[in-house]
């Protein structure tokens, strides 16, 4: 999510920032901004709604941009829409402490109402807002106009500052921060959130990655969690946030600056694969714990009555949300909420069985899909109320919906998604389990159980991207195939679903994706010998019934590979088999889709397709 620059040394801040900022655009585009110190020692702040080109043209001949420090960002929205206002940098009530962010501030409700009681004066709708302002009161409670008077120096004064405002945060920041009073040094932190240092001859600079700086310099420290660097234009400082000091050694980057925007991965598609532990974690931080769910109440507004009486939900959704949506059922179904799920193009009849005790879920990665707004459309004249699922925010889903709930998974650059479709399934669980404590179908003590196992999920996604050397040895064998099945039960079937769009969106040969149950009824007709079946097998109380399906198949000739767990490897008989690590059968699916996804990147890798710009294919489809 987003890019943030930072500058310090002999040259004009500014335009290394805006460059900067054009090679960070792909991780955020919706508004961007910089701010320096001027060479009258004033504080410089511009910001646009749109582009880095037009920020570019706006400061192109303003004289007081040529200070030689500064920081930088281009945002992608996670509170308030794209907007000036909302756009970073931020400054404090007296535009003397200037900072920009990358993540999100959990707690930053109570801190605002906290801060809003002293005085402050907030000009966002952002939770970054409330950080520059908790500085400023942090300078004020260590007397700086008295430090100040005194001729102490300043920087330890705005390091320790800094660091009492950080002891406060809950949840993921990088940040940059300037303070006008203190031009010399700019602080940067971070937790949960990429943040490197480039270290350049008589200047330094902070990046999101390395991509920004890679022109200047390729000596680099990649900052680790629970730290606050010091960037002097010659020297840099490292602590933890307890400030005691640290030592890092630099490294020397060997990507070029397009590898670098991949994060070193050849496509984005891959790298997005690979972001998925910290797609689940930034969808659930904070929603799920405690377990009064009233953080996730505040801030989808969905008021508990409505969620106690409605008799069903309804998802709707296209392509892969669609596939979300069915593991959705699964789960609300799982705590006792009838639902259905369709495709937003066939929902039009169906609208009409829509009433206010329904509750109509649509999910859109980017939240302009035009056959879910239709639906929503159709839903809300049936007299329904429309719950949105996005990555999106400010897109027309969010304006058109009642209430709404964010997938925090930053840009999905490849058109194929993976990331955002983790975010949706996640969305699905955090919800399913709110509602069902609410309606009390579960006890509270049976619910920590389920969000326990749910919190090891992002650590267990890792594991799983672990054995991707292997994934890829099994693709290779298969990838000349011209046709590939995909089977699995029960909730893992959206998932045979998934794994055979996948494989179809970037290599273009002929999947399907069947309920492991149905192939007798008629398609184990086109399996022939060779033919590549992958099954999903791993532990449920399904699985001797996927066991004999998997027996069927192979009698006919079918070469499987199934996706197993430790336990369940056991009892498989299969070709070739992908080990994920066991979970909770109804939380199965945010693994087992990670080999799919995987075995469909590297198919298309052994044909040499166009990954992340498929034939075909928009990102968002905005036709009907
Ligand atoms: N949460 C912050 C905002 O919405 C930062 C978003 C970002 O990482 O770009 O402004």
């Amino acid at each position: 999510m987003c890019g943030i620059t930072g500058y310090i040394g002999k040259k004009i801040a500014t335009d290394i920032l805006v460059d900067g900022l054009k090679r960070l655009e792909y991780r955020g585009y919706d508004s961007c901004g910089v701010a320096g110190i001027s060479p009258k020692s004033e504080l410089y702040l511009k910001r646009v709604s749109g582009r880095v080109d037009a920020l570019d043209a706006l400061i192109a001949k303003d004289p007081l941009k040529k200070g030689v420090v500064g920081i930088g960002h281009t945002r992608w929205a996670t509170h308030g829409v794209p907007s000036e206002d909302n756009a970073h940098p931020h400054t404090d009530c007296n535009k003397q402490v200037v900072i920009v962010h990358n993540g999100i501030i959990e707690n930053y409700l109570d801190l605002k109402g906290r801060l809003l009681k002293t005085g402050h004066k907030f000009k966002s709708e952002t939770d970054t807002e409330v950080v520059v302002h908790l500085i400023e009161e942090k300078l004020k409670t260590l007397n700086v106009s008295g430090a100040a008077a005194r001729g102490a120096i300043l920087e330890p004064v705005f390091f320790e500052a800094v660091r009492r405002a950080i002891a406060e945060l809950q949840g993921s920041f990088a940040m940059a921060v300037l303070w006008a009073k203190c031009p010399n040094m700019l602080l940067a932190a971070r937790q949960h959130s990429p943040l490197v240092i480039g270290l350049g001859d008589g200047e330094n600079f902070i990046a999101s990655d390395v991509s920004a700086f890679l022109k200047y310099t390729k000596k680099a420290v990649f900052m680790n969690d629970g730290e606050i660097a010091a960037v002097k234009a010659d020297s840099v400082s490292y602590f933890n946030f307890q400030g005691k000091k640290l030592d890092h050694s630099p490294v020397t980057i060997q990507w070029d600056s397009t590898m670098a925007e991949k994060g070193g991965y050849k496509h984005f598609m891959l790298k997005e694969i690979h972001e998925q532990p910290e797609s689940v974690e930034n969808t659930l931080r904070g929603r799920l714990l405690p377990l009064n769910g009233d953080i996730l109440q505040q801030e989808i507004n969905l008021p508990s009555e409505l969620i106690k009486n409605i008799k069903g939900v309804q998802i709707i959704a296209c392509g892969t949300a669609y596939h979300a949506g069915l593991v959705g059922r699964y789960v609300f179904e799982n705590f006792g909420l009838p639902t259905s799920v369709d495709f937003a193009s066939e929902f039009s009849d169906r609208a009409k069985i829509v009433n206010k005790d329904i509750l109509v879920i649509a999910v859109s990665q980017s939240g302009e899909t035009a056959d879910t707004l239709y639906a929503v459309r159709e839903a809300k004249a049936s007299g329904g109320k429309v719950l949105a699922i996005t990555n999106t925010l400010g897109s027309t889903l969010t304006r058109e919906a009642d209430f709404v709930l964010y997938t925090h998974c930053g840009p999905e650059i490849g058109v194929a998604s993976t990331k955002a479709f983790i975010g949706q399934m996640a969305a699905m669980y955090v919800l399913a389990i709110h509602f069902a404590v609410i309606r009390k179908n579960i006890f509270e003590a049976d619910a920590r159980k389920y969000v326990d196992e749910f919190l090891k999920i992002p650590r267990l996604i890792e594991d799983t991207l672990a054995g991707e050397g292997a994934i890829s040895k099994v693709a290779e064998c298969f990838a000349q195939s011209e046709h590939f099945l995909f089977i699995a039960r029960h909730i893992n079937f959206p998932i045979a679903l998934e794994g055979a769009l996948k494989i179809k969106e970037i290599s273009y040969v002929h999947a399907e994706g069947y309920a492991a149950g149905e192939m007798k009824h008629g398609p184990i007709a086109i399996i022939y010998k060779g033919m590549p079946v992958l099954a999903i097998a791993t532990t449920s109380k399904m699985l001797s019934l996927v066991a004999n399906n998997i027996e069927e198949a192979k009698a006919r000739g079918a070469e499987v590979i199934a996706i197993v767990d430790e336990d369940s490897r056991k009892i498989i008989k299969a070709s070739k088999y992908i080990v994920v690590p066991k979970t909770l059968e109804i939380l199965s699916p945010l693994l087992t889709v990670i080999p799919l996804q995987l075995f469909a990147y590297f198919v298309a890798l052994s044909k040499k397709c166009d990954i992340d710009k498929p034939r075909n294919l928009a990102k968002s489809v905005t036709v009907r």
